[in-house]
């Protein structure tokens, strides 16, 4: 694996110099030029149901690997392609004096069952429907995150009104206008298109070259059956958590090919 991490390393170094001659259009060319090249070396990870559920140990698969902690104040975890096309990314942002830091990335099912249990207690005066409704805000049911996947980031903060002036809005901009060019979508922008589920989250981008295919593979073999094993559950299927949360995606994500 090593061994193959050199070549890439290598090759990726060798088109880089070449990129003069060879007058590539563009800076954001060259990136996702970059990105494909670096993305063939990888392995990927068998496509299987307990891994759109999250139901594995990322730290322990070798088709993710850890953020640089000059990029995040925790430890965090991606798919490697995820990671590779992220970096092109923050480095890109840099040149235009923009800051990308990453909040969140993986969680896994027991992770996301935390969250979730922690919050189905905060909001224990609510009836069971609300208290679920109420968490669905902006947490996904355990079994249900794009968050399990290794492809979805949460950056800078985790609070639309940074996004709304100042470095935060500068932020939000930048990657409005380029994080498309490198795979990075908005998925859950404002509901004025009629897109159910979670509310605004300016934070939240996904990598849809890896996503969009997982997306498919889990409307494919999953049902609310498999949202299960954690408290609220039982309503998985009355809030209809798949063709609303799940794909309760902005119209360029859906659209997405
Ligand atoms: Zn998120």
């Amino acid at each position: 694996m090593f061994h193959y991490f050199i070549i890439g390393f290598i090759s990726l170094l060798s088109f880089s110099c070449n990129s003069n001659d060879k007058k590539v259009n563009s800076e954001k060319d060259l990136n996702i030029a970059e990105i494909k090249i670096s993305n063939k070396l990888m392995n990927s990870t068998a496509l299987t149901k307990a891994f759109v559920l999250g139901k594995f140990d990322y730290s322990k698969d070798s088709t993710f690997t850890q953020v640089n902690i000059a990029f995040t104040h925790k430890t965090v975890f991606l798919k490697k392609e995820t990671y590779n096309a992220f970096l092109a990314m923050a480095d890109s942002a840099k040149k235009s004096g923009i800051t990308l830091a990453i909040y969140s990335g993986t969680r896994n099912y027991v992770e996301q069952k935390s969250i979730w249990e922690r919050k189905w207690n905060k909001y224990g005066t609510l009836k069971p429907l609300e208290r679920v409704n109420k968490i669905l805000e902006y947490s996904a049911m355990p079994g249900s995150s794009r968050h399990h996947w290794g492809t979805d980031i949460d950056l800078n903060s985790l609070n639309n009104s940074y996004f709304n002036r100042g470095n935060g809005l500068k932020v939000y901009m930048w990657l409005k206008n380029n994080a498309n060019t490198f795979g990075f979508y908005q998925v859950y922008t404002d509901k004025s298109s009629g897109r159910k589920g979670y509310n605004l989250e300016k934070w939240h981008w996904s990598y849809l070259p890896l996503a969009s295919k997982y997306l498919k593979f889990y409307n494919a073999e999953v049902t609310s059956e498999d949202i299960e094993g954690f408290s609220g559950s039982e309503y998985a299927e009355q809030v209809n958590i798949i063709d609303d949360y799940v794909n309760g995606l902005a119209l360029s994500v859906k659209n997405y090919k």
